[in-house]
């Protein structure tokens, strides 16, 4: 079914969009099914994106709209604070099998956006319940990305987010980003950088471990231009993280839910964090809601008060929301059933030949996989970002596919359903549209 653009495009103020030049050319999306978008002037365009990196299982899934509008009408909203229902609880008991062992207490949030700020809150507030008030400072990367609050504007590490907003917080400090030069067309995980992690030592060095609360990182950077991890990196900053009594918070809004090969970044690199932070796939996108996964430990330290007490003075009106709870339960059975965490595993070789043969091109300064992600970097020209741009606008308009464009980067995060055809044809609009610049 296809609908009419609206008339009037004014008066939505789209997030990170320039407003202007899209409602001069609007690009609208109007149904979905399958890997398959449906735009309002009746193409079928290819999720190369599974939306936002959100719809793990694919669009239009009828196991997720019955389970939501069969809660709606048992259970539209209930009160999490003071109160309780069964979903959120059963969800928070279904999620926890794919966690890694010792974290097994989930928080509920809306987004990616407020699971950072509630696991940057739990590990201040953590330290000062231990008695280690002076542990304030945060780490995060350079050109990490962490949502839009201050919390997570802070702690992350793109320009365009932070320069407009003010001091932000106090006592936040960056590590540099985990990419090396001649590491360029590297397949899967780079070799050379693990030793990116050990500038967390100069740091500890420099401000005193007994400063320092919390390192937030992505597994695999995304939206900073989508960049792997070095092989061995994730440990090391783990084993630096503990030596010091740090709390290791991982960013897996994007690689959580199947992305690379298991549910979540954690356990397939056999990192045990302290925290781990998700949205997205949680509800395979079909309604917002996000999930902080949190170690035992931390949990304990809060549990030591008088029980009439609040534990954490922190929450939101939607957390556990019970359509979202059935949305999300709906969406793990899906996963489940479908073995799609493994999805990566079995079609990330294929995905990466793909991806890799677009190198023909002069154009290409770079190409970049891992699992089911996947980025192409364009060497810039005088206007930087025009080439992601231009590759991003002909894929839609031409090649009927949807990637991403981050500046001079095209990024790929396909729903996981996708077969080898559904490759080729998301390569296929690629290669046209890198053509289209020479
Ligand atoms: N963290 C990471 C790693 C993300 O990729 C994103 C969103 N792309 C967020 C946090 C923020 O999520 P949201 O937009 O749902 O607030």
């Amino acid at each position: 079914m296809t609908q009419s653009t609206p008339a009037n495009l004014d008066a939505f103020w789209m997030p990170f969009t320039a407003n202007r030049q899209f409602k001069a050319q609007p690009r609208m999306l109007v149904s979905a099914q399958g890997m398959y978008y449906q735009s309002d002037d009746g193409r079928s365009i290819i999720d190369g994106t599974a939306g936002l990196w959100c719809t793990n299982a694919g669009h239009g899934r009828t196991e997720i709209t019955q389970a939501v509008s069969k809660q709606i009408q048992e259970l539209d909203f209930a009160p999490t604070f003071q109160m309780g229902h069964p979903l959120a609880f059963e969800l928070a008991n279904r999620l926890i099998k794919h966690t890694p062992e010792g974290i097994n207490k989930v928080f509920f949030t809306n987004s990616g956006s407020e699971s950072v700020d509630t696991a940057l809150k739990i590990a201040l507030a953590y330290h000062k319940a231990r008695g280690e008030s002076s542990r304030t400072r945060l780490i995060g990367r350079e050109k990490g990305y962490h949502g839009t609050g201050f919390g997570g504007i802070s702690v992350g590490g793109l320009g365009n987010n932070r320069k407009g907003f003010g001091p932000l917080l106090s006592g936040v400090d960056h590590l540099k980003h985990a990419w090396t030069p001649g590491t360029e067309f590297t397949k899967g995980l780079p070799k050379e950088g693990a030793h990116l992690a050990d500038e967390l030592e100069s740091m500890v060095a420099l401000h005193g471990a007994e400063t320092i609360a919390a390192v937030i990182v992505e597994p695999i950077a995304g939206s900073g231009g989508v960049w792997m991890p070095p092989q061995g990196y994730l440990k090391r900053l783990c084993e630096i993280t503990k030596k010091y009594g740090i709390l290791l918070i991982l960013d897996e809004v994007i690689t959580g839910y199947g992305r690379i090969g298991d549910a979540f970044a954690a356990t397939h690199f056999n990192v045990t964090p302290d925290i781990i932070t998700t949205a997205k796939g949680l509800t395979n996108g079909a309604v917002p809601m996000g999930a902080v996964f949190i170690s035992d430990n931390i949990h304990q330290a809060f549990m030591s008060g008088p029980e009439e007490v609040i534990e954490l003075f922190h929450g939101y009106t939607y957390s556990g929301h019970p359509v979202s709870a059935a949305a999300a339960i709906a969406a793990l059975d899906t996963y489940e059933q479908e073995g799609l965490f493994n999805k990566a595993k079995q079609l990330g070789g294929y995905f990466e030949e793909q991806l890799h043969n677009l190198r023909e091109f002069d154009v290409v300064k770079d190409i970049r996989n891992y699992g089911l992600v996947g980025a192409i970097e364009f060497k810039s020209t005088d206007k930087f970002g025009e080439r992601g741009y231009k590759v991003f606008e002909h894929c839609f308009w031409h090649g009927n596919a949807l990637v991403r464009c981050t500046a001079d980067t095209i990024a790929l995060s396909p729903p996981l359903i996708l077969e080898k055809e559904h490759i080729n044809e998301l390569m296929n609009a690629l290669h046209c549209a890198i053509r289209s610049l020479n």
